[in-house]
């Protein structure tokens, strides 16, 4: 579905990323770890078209995507959840969620979507009129993760989804991230917490300053360790 090879990243004259290659396919759970500066989120950002791509390829269902505008991305079905939680606080759940939709136009779809959205989401419909500034972190994480799904991404790809958050908040972004494969969207997540994300992934590579230098089934990884 995705194929990265061989890619290379500067910002300036540093190098974020050397020589890079991955694969993801389709219907996984591909888990990047890596320490703080190993180049995961520039990874990501260079999947979404955010990041200028100097040397090597990137495929996504056998197209080149390397020119693309990030807009041409969204609407080719690579959703990107940057790190962060970045919702707008001054605006409702609801219109949040709106804007998830913008690259679509039909309108009985997207309500037939945010159903289910709700179903996978509870909480969201519960506060859809409150400002999402008002939700907890928690809550503003899962919907970050609705918006961008509102965008019917083949692939999803999420930024330290657990970032920041309580233990018990964390276990449920992680019952969500894969009740979300179910609906047969692919994944490709970076997480700090490598234990946790191995344990819902199908396979994992390790970065270290903008190479991958390991890679398992998340069996491997975890046993490896
Ligand atoms: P990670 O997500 O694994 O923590 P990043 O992708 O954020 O790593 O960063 C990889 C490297 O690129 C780091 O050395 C970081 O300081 C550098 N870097 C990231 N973003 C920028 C930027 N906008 N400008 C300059 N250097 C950057
Ligand atoms: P992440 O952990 O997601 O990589 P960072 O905290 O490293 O986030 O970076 C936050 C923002 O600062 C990003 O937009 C990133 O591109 C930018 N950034 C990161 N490192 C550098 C750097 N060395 N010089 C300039 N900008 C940077």
């Amino acid at each position: 579905m995705l194929k990265i090879n061989e890619i290379d990243v500067y910002y300036h004259k540093t190098c974020a990323l050397r020589g890079l290659t991955i694969e993801v396919r389709p219907g996984e759970i591909v888990t990047l770890i890596g320490a703080n500066g190993a180049g995961k989120s520039t990874l990501l950002r260079a999947i979404s078209g955010l990041e200028k791509v100097s040397a090597g390829s990137i495929e996504f269902e056998g197209r080149n995507i390397l020119e693309l505008s990030p807009d041409r991305i969204v609407r080719l079905g690579i959703a990107h959840v940057p790190e962060g939680r970045r919702i707008f606080g001054r605006l409702t759940v609801m219109e949040n969620l709106r804007l998830g939709s913008y690259i679509r136009r039909d309108k009985k779809a997207i309500v037939h979507d945010l159903e289910r959205i709700f179903s996978l989401f509870p909480v969201l419909r519960d506060r859809r009129s409150q400002y999402a500034g008002t939700l907890s972190g928690g809550e503003q994480q899962m919907l970050a993760i609705a918006r961008a799904l509102l965008a019917k991404p083949k692939l999803l790809l999420l930024d330290e989804p657990s970032l920041g958050l309580a233990p018990a908040v964390v276990d449920s972004v992680f019952d969500v991230i894969t009740e979300i494969r179910k609906l047969g969207v692919t994944i490709l997540m970076v997480e700090q917490n490598a234990r946790m994300a191995l344990m819902i992934a199908d396979r994992g590579y390790v970065l270290e300053t903008g190479s991958i230098v390991h890679q398992g089934t998340s069996h491997e990884l975890l046993t490896d360790e």
